[in-house]
């Protein structure tokens, strides 16, 4: 048996947008024995592709199994806002449903004038008409494909702001939003893809090893001695956000969430009391919101403290990345003028409303745009480690598919005990761990 035989369906699913067309092939042995999987194997059929400008969507061996927030798949493509590759995270459930669908990796190729679904059940990709979604907000938009798509677990979309060519659109995993800041729903929308909907129904024979390796991880997490569960704002205070602005969180709070197999949510659901402004009479109504674009939010709350739960749940709705509309939305107006800024800036491309990247923390520039500009600057607190940690943490989470946000919370989770779900031989161990090094540094460009 080889070693990732249990970890793998060894499927590739190839889309033409061109011809509508979809083709499934076996996943090459040696890519995987060469990348071991996710960001690095994406890179190389990003190589093999790269004159037709493609998307890739891919998985790790760890994804879906009972390794520790094993919810990770990325997407490859080049930024157009960088003009460079880039790999943006989609936790959730996006992973695991990915694997579970029959593919592992998925190369979206060409364009099409007609908006257009990919969905991906047992092992096969259809391509459907998209044009019933056009410019309808997120909320309605899922509402209505999970009606006409049955089974439609997870949904990868690109929003209203994406359907008018906004630069700054973001993706939204259901109606959640995402950690897209780097062009993905711009991507999607110049190549006339709409949405990406996975149904895994299916599933892998993970080792019954694995079950208690993933018991015994879970305890090493909950004994490190950082380990604070309260959610969204746990995340705040390890990238050293203000007290002014988890205040917000901490009034708002109603629950907190966690993805696929993970044992430490760092997402919440807030509500909110708020009238409409643009509405006449309008009554006072309670809402609420998903909170896990931990950068976004805090970008929005140090504009506009007051408003920025409201803010953040229009951007959601539009499909619009929040860190950039807080950092163009003017800062003097009021609720009625933020929210008619955000709904123009959804509406039309306007090229003068390119948001710069303003990340100035420790982490390298080049890796913190490299992995989408979505993932925290969460640092180990730990004087002995160096800048280069986040990076290569980060890239080592998108090779095995973890979160990357799990690896960084917790430096105590070590490389060795992630590859021992694979394989505990030490022959064997050891190569994995060479190869994944080696990756590393080839992602890093280091
Ligand atoms: S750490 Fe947060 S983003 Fe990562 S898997 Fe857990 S809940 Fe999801």
């Amino acid at each position: 048996m080889k070693l990732f035989d249990n970890f793998y369906n060894m499927k590739v699913g190839i889309v033409d947008l061109s011809e509508s067309s979809s083709a499934v092939v076996p996943l090459d042995d040696q890519i995987i024995a060469e990348k071991i999987g996710g960001v690095a194997v994406n890179e190389d059929l990003f190589k093999r592709y790269e004159d037709d400008d493609p998307l890739i969507l891919g998985v790790g061996p760890l994804t879906g199994s009972f390794a520790p927030a094993s919810c990770l798949s990325v997407a490859t493509f080049l930024s157009p806002q960088t003009g460079n590759l880039c790999h943006v995270p989609l936790m959730l459930r996006i992973g695991p449903e990915m694997k579970f669908s029959g593919i592992d990796f998925l190369v979206i190729k060409g364009s099409t004038s007609q908006l257009k679904i990919l969905h991906i059940e047992k092992g096969t990709i259809q391509v459907f008409s998209a044009e019933y979604l056009v410019k309808l907000a997120v909320p309605e938009a899922v509402q209505t494909l999970r009606k006409k798509i049955r089974h439609s677990r997870s949904i990868i979309l690109a929003g209203p702001a994406a359907d008018n060519g906004v630069f700054h659109a973001a993706v939204s995993m259901g109606v959640w939003g995402s950690l897209d800041k780097s062009g993905l729903a711009y991507w999607m929308a110049s190549k006339g893809l709409k949405a990406i909907v996975f149904n895994g129904t299916g599933g892998l024979p993970f080792s019954h090893d694995n079950l208690a390796m993933g018991r015994k991880m879970v305890k090493d997490i909950v004994s490190f001695n950082r380990f604070r569960k309260e959610g969204f704002i746990t995340i705040l205070d390890r990238i050293g956000v203000e007290s002014e602005v988890k205040k917000i969180i901490v009034k708002s709070k109603k629950k907190d969430l966690a993805c696929y197999n993970c044992p430490f949510p760092c997402m919440s659901y807030v509500e909110f009391n708020w009238r409409d402004p643009r509405l006449k009479e309008s009554p006072k109504i309670k809402e609420g919101t998903f909170l896990l674009d931990h950068t976004g939010f805090t970008a929005m709350a140090r504009k506009r403290q007051a408003d920025a739960l409201v803010l953040m749940k229009e951007c959601l709705n539009l499909g619009l990345d929040t860190s950039a509309v807080a950092e163009l939305l003017p800062q003097e107006g009021t609720l009625e003028t933020s929210l008619d800024f955000i709904s123009d800036m959804a509406k039309a491309d306007d090229e003068n409303q390119v948001a710069e990247n303003l990340y100035q923390g420790d982490i390298p520039l080049d890796k913190y745009v490299l992995f989408g500009s979505g993932i925290p600057p969460i640092s180990p607190g730990d004087a002995e480690v160096d800048s280069s940690f986040w990076g290569k943490r980060v890239a080592m989470s998108m090779i095995l598919g973890v979160c990357p946000i799990l690896m960084l919370l917790f430096p105590n989770i070590h490389i060795a005990n992630l590859l021992k779900f694979i394989t505990v031989k030490n022959d064997d161990l050891e190569s994995l761990q060479a190869i994944i090094s080696s990756r590393i540094q080839s992602i890093l460009m280091d």
